[in-house]
């Protein structure tokens, strides 16, 4: 595994539309796992693969912080927002490739995605609270789109 290099807003890498993966090989899981150590580095509780240069539709998470328990990763490629409440919540936002800028933003308050693992299966997950924030944040990413626009 390795550390990669987060771009930092304005590279116009970060505001082009991601490709979906077409097959989850050893070398789609070995970037997965080398977001997450970056993303863990950094640290944040998500990553979008544009943020390291690689334009493929792929996201890591984890929104549980060292000291409160176990670590809860997600890898997630081709992810895609099939369902939202109509109940909104307002997060302030922050992101790795935009150091110390936050912003307040509404979003959804809850989302299910339908994603492929780390072994190719189609899964669902239903999100919400600070999970459904960062989902929609890191999915944006995937197609170019930054919080502060
Ligand atoms: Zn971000």
């Amino acid at each position: 595994m390795a550390l990669r290099k987060i771009l930092l807003h304005p590279d116009p890498r970060l505001k082009k539309k991601c490709e979906p993966v077409t097959d989850i090989d050893d070398a789609t899981r070995a970037l997965m796992h080398d977001m997450l150590e970056t993303m863990y580095a950094a640290p944040g509780i998500g990553l979008a693969a544009p943020q390291i240069g690689v334009m493929k539709r792929i996201l890591v998470m984890d929104i549980v912080k060292e000291d409160d328990g176990e670590p809860q990763p997600y890898m997630m490629a081709n992810p895609e927002v099939i369902s939202t409440s109509d109940e909104m919540s307002t997060y302030e936002e922050g992101c790795l490739s935009i150091p110390e800028e936050f912003a307040d933003v509404q979003r959804p308050a809850e989302v299910r995605v339908r994603y492929v693992d780390a072994d190719g299966e189609t899964k669902e997950l239903d999100c919400v609270g600070l999970l459904a924030t960062c989902v929609q944040h890191e999915i944006d990413h995937l197609n170019g789109k930054l919080f502060i626009d």
